[in-house]
């Protein structure tokens, strides 16, 4: 099923169309070697930034790296998992790390750490509102960490380092693409700490007919000058376009000369993989009597709580005993 971009009908599409603006939309410019996809999240972010009181410009940091995640695993062909996480090698860095994750069924969630406790910390973060403040607080170009994690279900996870080659993320991303994977990338992230949105677009590698043709300057069809054109566009959306547009809406108000097939989007939704048998597994690691001990000193249960969705897992003495008994 494929369905073509056409000039947005607000007025119907508010009576009649439900608008779900937690998709992602993949898209290609018909005979070129481009795709990309736009992403937009609403209900799915306020819910994940809604378990911690975080600073403002977390919100929006979280955002952007939640956006980033659902674009990036639509490039990468695995059932399982991939996030993106940013780690500071510097201890007074106010933000500790944080990390976004979305996997293949387009469930995310994503968690900071920060600091904020003493009121010179907390001032210094209502001084901030924009994502690109908390992701300077990984210290210097240079300092912190960005990884890319993918975890396959059942396979290897493979961990890409991505240099902090620029002062927003979305850059960043874009030069890991393209030096890692020789693939020219165009990634716009933006959120406004209520919802975010992005759009990514690739010039995948062409074949050896195709490169061929454009080199014999033979009417193939292949317009050489798409790529630079998509750039110039891509870079014209508005960070409030993409957090308030319907996908198809973002498409259409970049590229409506261009001839857009858009396949039917994909869902995404908040969601976390943390489970009584992960705590088990968790406790199992630290050893009988060490959580013996604890049960003891916190007046007889055991809590582990998750961080990503706030459920609370508690365990009791005979939890214990039958855990170690198996
Ligand atoms: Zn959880």
């Amino acid at each position: 099923m494929t369905q073509d971009i056409q000039a947005p009908n607000t007025e119907s599409q508010a009576v009649v169309h439900h608008h779900d603006n937690d998709v992602r939309q993949r898209f290609f410019i018909e005979d070129s070697p481009v795709r990309g996809d736009v992403v937009r999240l609403s209900r799915s972010y306020a819910t994940t930034i809604a378990q911690k009181p975080y600073p403002e410009a977390i919100k929006r940091l979280l955002g952007e790296m939640l956006t980033a995640a659902s674009l990036l695993i639509s490039t990468v062909k695995i059932n399982g998992r991939l996030s993106i996480q940013l780690q500071s090698a510097d201890s007074d860095s106010l933000l500790n790390w944080a990390m976004a994750e979305c996997d293949q069924d387009g469930i995310i969630r994503a968690l900071a750490s920060w600091k904020g406790d003493t009121d010179e910390q907390a001032q210094a973060w209502e001084q901030m509102t924009h994502a690109k403040e908390a992701f300077a607080e990984l210290g210097a170009a240079g300092q912190g960490v960005l990884f890319i994690n993918i975890q396959p279900d059942g396979g290897e996870p493979y961990q890409g380092i991505v240099e902090r080659s620029h002062d927003n993320l979305a850059d960043c991303l874009a030069h890991y693409q393209k030096q890692s994977a020789q693939i020219p990338t165009l990634i716009n992230l933006a959120s406004d700490g209520l919802q975010a949105g992005g759009i990514l677009v690739q010039m995948l590698p062409r074949t050896a007919q195709e490169t061929y043709e454009v080199e014999q300057n033979q009417d193939a069809g292949i317009d050489d000058d798409l790529w630079t054109r998509l750039s110039v566009l891509t870079r014209t959306v508005k960070a409030e376009e993409l957090t308030t547009l319907d996908t198809n809406e973002i498409l259409y108000r970049l590229y409506h000369e261009e001839n857009v097939v858009a396949p039917d989007p994909v869902s995404l939704s908040f969601g976390c993989t943390c489970s009584r048998e992960k705590c088990e597994m968790a406790i199992e690691q630290i050893g009988e009597t060490e959580i013996l001990d604890i049960i003891e000193e916190q007046g007889g249960t055991f809590e582990m709580d998750c961080g990503f969705c706030g459920e609370i897992y508690k365990f009791n003495k005979d939890d214990v005993a039958t855990i170690f008994s198996e």
